[in-house]
């Protein structure tokens, strides 16, 4: 099981349940005892308590290079 602090933020983690808009990868921006993650897919943000994302998380996919440049 992943553990949530193996979880940095900006980074991006996949969910074993997709998205409404098919996507399962997600980036964190925000960590705590609720994380704020951002649909990598339709861009929609979400708050998820830390204990329900620890059940619904595949892996990480590792830091996001691509975004948030500058
Ligand atoms: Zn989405």
């Amino acid at each position: 099981m992943v553990k949530l602090c193996d979880i940095k933020e900006n980074e991006t983690v996949t969910t074993k349940k997709n998205h409404p808009c098919g996507s399962n990868l997600w980036t964190v921006l925000s960590k705590g005892a609720e994380f704020k993650l951002q649909c990598r897919g339709c861009g929609r943000t979400i708050v998820i308590a830390s204990e329900t994302l620890k059940k619904s998380i595949k892996n990480i996919a590792g830091a996001d290079s691509s975004a948030h440049k500058g």
